[in-house]
């Protein structure tokens, strides 16, 4: 495999380039998880980023790197809901025309999202590789730029702009915790820790049940796995067999990928709205649930972790938080 990379030059070209699009979010320091971990951790809250998620970067730099022919055509989009939606949002501020495909499985809300944003939207069969499908004959037909939800170096440079902002905030950050699905985020992250100061370590987590980029790290070599349902729905779809560039970034920069439970992802949500006031999906929580599993010998002092979206379905939120949120169940 061609071992693609991208620097650190690109991803501060992507900061200048994405500057008037993109929001600076929020670092705060957790108290509730020092308590825990008797750690100092500052959690990054993509959730309250534009359009809700962190994907407004690496679709904002993709989108304003296109060529005028590009443009014209139009962008296409496969996704299961946080890239297609930041397309959407991107590709309206621009006017360029948005076309987004989507297996049946995406739940309706994250659908009305983006048709909101003015994207076509199209659904069709129960995987992300069956949506591809579609995508790949459009993108044909219509000459309309497919956008990658991970694996583009445009996109992986807009993910990698919170390395810089998190480095800025905290030169002293040791450990990084960020949610890994087709690993752009974490890629463009590492690559600027681990550039800065290698010893910084970059710890990945995905949703026990349907890990693709855990497998494909243990097999050496991208590989498929069965698609379940998650409460970590935006941690679905595997890497593509034909990665080219977030699997060989994570295998190089990424220290570990650990897993967790359906189960802790819940705690994760509620601990974040208990301790914190913040409604963060099940993709963003993993990395609360991480910590909270108290690894201890695993992590450092200083530790940043990606609260990485806030687009849930607010009735699943009332439930989960109907669960727990009792005076004995306190986390
Ligand atoms: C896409 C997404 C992730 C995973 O990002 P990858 O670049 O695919 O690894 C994590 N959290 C949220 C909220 C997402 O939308």
């Amino acid at each position: 495999m061609k071992l693609s990379d991208i620097s650190l030059k690109e991803i501060f070209q992507a900061k200048k380039r994405i500057k008037a699009m993109v929001r600076p979010t929020p670092m705060i320091p957790s108290q509730a998880l020092y308590d825990v971990l008797g750690k100092k951790v500052i959690l990054k809250l993509e959730n309250l980023q534009e359009t809700g998620s962190f994907k407004l970067r690496g679709a904002a730099n993709a989108l304003l790197s296109l060529s005028d022919k590009q443009r014209d055509k139009g962008v296409l989009a496969f996704s299961t809901g946080n890239h297609g939606r930041a397309v959407a949002w991107v590709a309206r501020q621009l006017g360029i025309r948005c076309v987004i495909c989507l297996s049946k499985r995406v739940p309706a809300y994250r659908v009305a999202a983006m048709e909101k944003f003015g994207a076509q939207v199209i659904q069709k069969g129960d995987s992300q590789d069956d949506a591809y499908e579609v995508a790949l004959k459009l993108e044909k037909d219509e000459e309309l730029t497919m956008i990658s939800p991970f694996d583009d170096p445009f996109v992986i440079a807009g993910q990698g702009t919170i390395g810089l902002e998190i480095i800025h905030h905290m030169p002293d950050i040791d450990t990084l915790v960020v949610p890994v699905s087709g690993g752009g985020l974490a890629a463009g992250i590492a690559k600027v820790m681990k550039t800065i100061d290698p010893s910084i370590k970059v710890i990945g987590v995905s949703m026990e049940c349907a890990p693709a980029m855990y497998h494909s790290i243990k097999a050496g070599k991208p590989v498929e796995i069965e698609e379940k349902d998650s409460l970590a729905d935006a941690l679905l779809g595997g890497i593509g067999l034909d990665n080219q560039y977030s699997y060989p970034m994570v295998e190089q920069y990424v220290d570990t990928i650990e897993l967790v439970s359906e189960k802790e992802t819940e705690q994760g949500i509620v601990f974040a709205w208990q301790h914190h006031g913040i409604m963060i999906e099940g993709a963003a929580a993993v990395t609360l649930s991480w910590l909270l599993k108290k690894k201890l010998t695993m992590m450092g002092n200083h530790i940043a972790g990606i609260l990485s979206g806030g687009n849930m379905d607010t009735t699943l939120f009332y439930n989960i938080l109907s669960k727990y949120v009792r005076p004995e169940k306190r986390l």
